[in-house]
């Protein structure tokens, strides 16, 4: 009985660690990005950088998606 429990635990976690994408949780604008679907990014992991030139940014227009692809 456990051994069929732990089996369907398993079953469980790999669909919701599937679903667990940025796409539910990053919405975007950028329609012309090759991760943005329907206004949102599908991208597996993003990375965002200051633009200021250090590692530190004051206001969001001084960050940047540095993931973007052009489609
Ligand atoms: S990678 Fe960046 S620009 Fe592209 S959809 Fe994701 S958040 Fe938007």
């Amino acid at each position: 009985m456990y051994i069929i429990m732990l089996f369907i635990y398993t079953i469980l976690e790999v669909i919701y660690m599937s679903k667990n994408t940025l796409k539910n949780k990053v919405k975007c604008s950028v329609e012309n990005c090759s991760y943005n679907e329907e206004r949102a990014c599908s991208a597996e992991a993003l990375e965002v950088n200051s633009m200021t030139g250090k590692d530190k940014a004051h206001i969001s227009d001084e960050t940047c998606c540095t993931t973007f692809k052009d489609k």
